[in-house]
C-alpha cells in the first residue's frame, strides 16, 4: 500500500518518533502549525475514524492516551483535531491525532 504513514511505522522512510505504545507512535508533524504539532498515529492502517473503531475495537483508548502525554506537556492547554475527509481537509489517508499548542488557537477553526 502507498501509505507514507504505513511507510513511517514500518521505518521505510524517516521521521522524528517522539513516542510510541503498542498501538500507536507520535511523530513531529513536518509542517508544524504551533510549538507543539504532534501527529499520533495508529501502527495498523485505517483511513479514518469509522474504519479503525470497527477494525481495533478499544483501540482508540491508546492512541488518546498518547497524545495525552503531549497535549498536557502544553501548560495553557491544546487542542486535539482529526481532520477527516475532503471537508474536513484530510490530506493523508491514515488515521492520526493532531496535537497543537504552545499558543493560543482560533476558533472557529478556517
Ligand atoms: P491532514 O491534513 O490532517 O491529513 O494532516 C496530514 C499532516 O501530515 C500534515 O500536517 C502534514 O504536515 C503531515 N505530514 C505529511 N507528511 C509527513 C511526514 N513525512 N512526516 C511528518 N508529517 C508529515
Ligand atoms: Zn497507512
Amino acid at each position: 500500500m502507498n501509505c507514507i504513514f504505513c511507510k513511517i511505522v514500518a521505518g521505510e522512510i524517516p521521521a522524528t518518533i517522539v513516542g510510541e505504545n503498542d498501538e500507536a507512535i507520535a511523530i513531529a508533524d513536518l509542517n508544524p502549525m504551533a510549538p507543539t504539532h504532534v501527529l499520533v498515529l495508529p501502527r495498523r492502517h485505517a483511513p479514518n475514524l469509522a474504519v479503525y473503531r470497527r477494525e481495533r475495537p478499544g483501540g482508540l483508548d491508546a492512541i488518546f492516551a498518547l497524545a495525552s502525554e503531549f497535549g498536557e506537556g502544553c501548560e495553557n492547554g491544546y487542542r486535539f483535531v482529526v481532520n477527516t475527509g475532503p471537508d474536513g481537509g484530510q490530506t493523508v489517508d491514515h488515521l492520526h491525532v493532531h496535537v497543537l499548542g504552545g499558543r493560543a488557537m482560533q476558533w472557529p477553526p478556517g
